[in-house]
C-alpha cells in the first residue's frame, strides 16, 4: 500500500537521479542561459499568477507584484554569478618536476539531486521557482521540489514555467520535478532516498530541525540547509533612546507589522534599560500600534499558530500587556500585539525568547547595562540582531556589541532587520537553532555554495579535464594559479 503511495514520487527521483549527469555536463554559461530564460519567462507571465497568490495567501497585490521582482532578479543575479565562474572557484597548481611536484587542479561541482521545501511565507521568492531552486540549478543540482499545501496552485504554475524553459532547452525534465501532496510522509520519503544529496528547507523550528535529524540518520548523512525561526533582536542602547524614542517606536512598529508580522526577520523582541526614555517610547508605541488595522494572515493554520503562541505568552504572570493594535473581525485576521517583562524573568525562562510568528513583541527591560550584557549572552542564534545605538553608544557599550556579533548572520547598526536586499553581500542564515548551517546563506548569490563539492584532479592530461581546469581557460573564468588569481 505505502509502495503505491511513492510509485509517482519514485518515478521523480529516477528522472532527477538520471537529470544529474546531464547538468553535470552542462557548463556555467549553459546552465546561466537556462537561469536568465526562467527569469525572461517569469517576467512574461501573466496578473494570473498574482491573482491565484493573492487567493491562496491572501498576501495584497502590491506585495505580490514586488516578490515577483524580487524572485525575477534572483534568477538573473544568480546566472550572473554563475556565469563568470565564481563559484567554480578553479584553482590549479601546476606540475614541477624539479620539485617532484605533482599537477593539482581543483574545482566545484554540484553535489546531486536536492530536495527543496518551499515557504508558506513567500510563494515566490522562497518557494517553487525561488531562490533554493535558483542556486541548486545554478549549482548544477536537479530540483525535486516539494510544493507548499498553502499555495498549489500559485506552485503549479511556477512548476510549468519551469517546465516549459526545460523543453525549450530541449534538456531533461528530470532537471525539475514537482512533487506534490500534503503531510510529512512524502518530505520524508525524499529525504531519506538514498538518490537525494541535499535539502533545503524554510520553514518552522519544527520541520527543519526533523529534517536535520533524519537527514543525519540515513546511511549516507546528507546536508540540510534549514532557515528555521528568529525574533530578531533589537537591543536598543541609552544615548539612542534619549535622543529619538519616539522615532525608535514608530519604525519598530512599522517592521513588526509589515506583512502582518509573516517575516523570518520580524523583530519579536527589543532589549533596554527601564527608566524615563523607555516609558516615552513605550507611549509612542501605545499611539502607533493604535493605528494598526488587523490583516489576513497567510492561512487558517499559520492564525491559529500566532494565537496559541501569543497567548502563551499574554497568560503568564511574569509578562504584562503594552499595547495593542484594532481587533481583527473576522476569522483570518490577526491582531498586534505588544508585551513586556523584566530582563530577570526573560533569563529565566527559555519560552520568552521563543519566536511567536506574527506581529507580535516582547520588550525586555533591563535594570543596567549589566543585566543588558547578560540577556545578550544568553540568547540563541538568531538571522539578525540589531544595534540601536548612537557611535558614542556602540563604543561604551562594545562588550555587548561583540557578544551580539556572535549571535547572528547579519548585525545592523540602527535601521530595522525587515527587508532582506538580494545582494552579493548579503548573509541570511544564522548560528543554530536560526538554520542548521551557520556558514551559509540562504539569499544572494553565495546560496550557489551551499550546493556545492570540490573535486581535485591529479596528473590529468590537459584534453580529458573540464574546460574550467584546462591550460587555455577556454570558458574565460577567473582563476588561482600557482597561488595567484588570474582575472579575465
Ligand atoms: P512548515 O510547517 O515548517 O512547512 C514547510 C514545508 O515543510 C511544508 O511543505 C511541509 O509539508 C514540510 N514539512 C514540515 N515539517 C515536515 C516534516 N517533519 N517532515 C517532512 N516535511 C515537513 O512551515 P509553514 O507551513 O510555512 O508555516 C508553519 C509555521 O512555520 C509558521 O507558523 C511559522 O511559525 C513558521 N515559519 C517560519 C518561517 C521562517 O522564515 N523561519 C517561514 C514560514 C513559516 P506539509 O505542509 O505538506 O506537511
Amino acid at each position: 500500500m505505502l509502495e503505491n503511495k511513492f510509485i509517482s514520487v519514485e518515478e521523480h527521483l529516477a528522472a532527477a537521479h538520471k537529470a544529474f549527469r546531464f547538468l553535470s555536463d552542462t557548463t556555467i554559461q549553459q546552465r546561466a542561459a537556462f537561469m536568465y530564460a526562467v527569469a525572461d519567462r517569469i517576467e512574461q507571465l501573466d496578473d494570473q499568477l498574482l491573482i491565484t497568490a493573492h487567493a491562496e495567501t491572501s498576501l495584497p497585490l502590491t506585495r505580490l507584484q514586488g516578490e515577483k521582482a524580487r524572485t525575477i532578479g534572483q534568477w538573473r543575479t544568480y546566472a550572473l554569478a554563475v556565469e563568470k565562474g565564481i563559484y567554480v572557484d578553479a584553482k590549479i597548481d601546476r606540475a614541477d618536476s624539479e620539485k617532484g611536484k605533482s599537477d593539482l587542479r581543483k574545482l566545484n561541482l554540484g553535489i546531486g539531486p536536492v530536495v527543496v521545501f518551499g515557504a508558506s511565507n513567500f510563494p515566490f521568492a522562497f518557494s517553487t521557482a525561488g531562490g533554493d531552486t535558483a542556486s541548486a540549478i545554478g549549482a548544477g543540482c536537479p530540483v525535486l521540489f516539494k510544493a507548499h499545501p498553502a499555495h498549489l496552485q500559485t506552485s503549479r504554475l511556477m512548476a510549468d514555467v519551469l517546465t516549459t524553459v526545460l523543453d525549450d532547452f530541449g534538456w531533461p525534465l528530470g532537471i525539475f520535478r514537482h512533487v506534490e501532496g500534503e503531510g510529512n510522509e512524502i518530505g520524508t520519503y525524499l529525504v531519506s532516498h538514498s538518490s537525494v544529496k541535499g535539502v533545503a528547507f524554510t520553514g518552522s523550528f519544527a520541520g527543519g530541525k526533523s529534517l536535520f535529524d533524519l537527514a543525519n540518520r540515513r546511511e549516507e548523512p546528507i546536508p540540510v540547509f534549514a532557515e528555521m525561526g528568529s525574533v530578531n533582536p533589537i537591543f536598543v542602547f541609552p544615548e539612542l533612546l534619549a535622543q529619538g524614542a519616539e522615532i525608535l517606536a514608530k519604525a519598530y512598529i512599522s517592521s513588526l507589522t509589515l506583512g502582518v508580522g509573516q517575516f523570518c526577520t520580524n523583530p519579536g523582541l527589543l532589549i533596554t534599560q527601564r527608566g524615563e526614555d523607555f516609558e516615552r517610547f513605550k507611549n509612542a508605541l501605545r499611539h502607533e500600534l493604535s493605528a494598526v488595522s488587523p490583516q489576513p494572515m497567510l492561512h487558517v493554520g499559520i492564525l491559529e499558530h500566532y494565537e496559541h503562541n501569543k497567548h502563551r505568552l499574554t497568560v503568564r504572570e511574569d509578562t504584562s500587556p503594552v499595547a495593542e493594535g484594532e481587533m481583527g473581525i473576522s476569522r483570518h485576521q490577526a491582531q498586534a500585539c505588544v508585551m513586556e517583562t523584566s530582563a530577570r524573568n526573560f533569563l529565566n525562562n527559555p519560552v520568552l525568547s521563543e519566536e511567536v510568528f506574527g506581529p507580535f513583541g516582547l520588550l525586555v527591560q533591563c535594570d543596567s547595562m549589566a543585566e543588558m550584557l547578560d540577556v545578550a549572552t544568553q540568547l540563541r542564534g538568531q538571522l539578525t540582531v540589531t544595534i540601536a545605538a548612537t557611535i558614542a553608544d556602540a563604543i561604551d557599550h562594545s562588550p555587548i556589541v561583540e557578544v551580539l556579533k556572535d549571535k547572528c548572520g547579519r548585525i545592523l547598526f540602527n535601521g530595522m532587520p525587515t527587508g532582506v536586499e538580494v545582494v552579493s553581500a548579503m548573509q541570511h542564515g544564522g548560528p543554530y537553532p536560526a538554520t542548521t548551517d551557520a556558514r551559509f546563506t540562504s539569499v544572494g548569490p553565495d546560496a550557489v555554495k551551499r550546493f556545492l563539492k570540490p573535486l581535485a584532479f591529479q596528473n590529468w592530461p590537459d584534453q580529458l579535464l573540464p574546460e574550467e581546469l584546462q591550460d587555455l581557460n577556454p570558458l574565460g573564468i577567473t582563476r588561482m594559479v600557482d597561488g595567484v588569481y588570474q582575472y579575465i
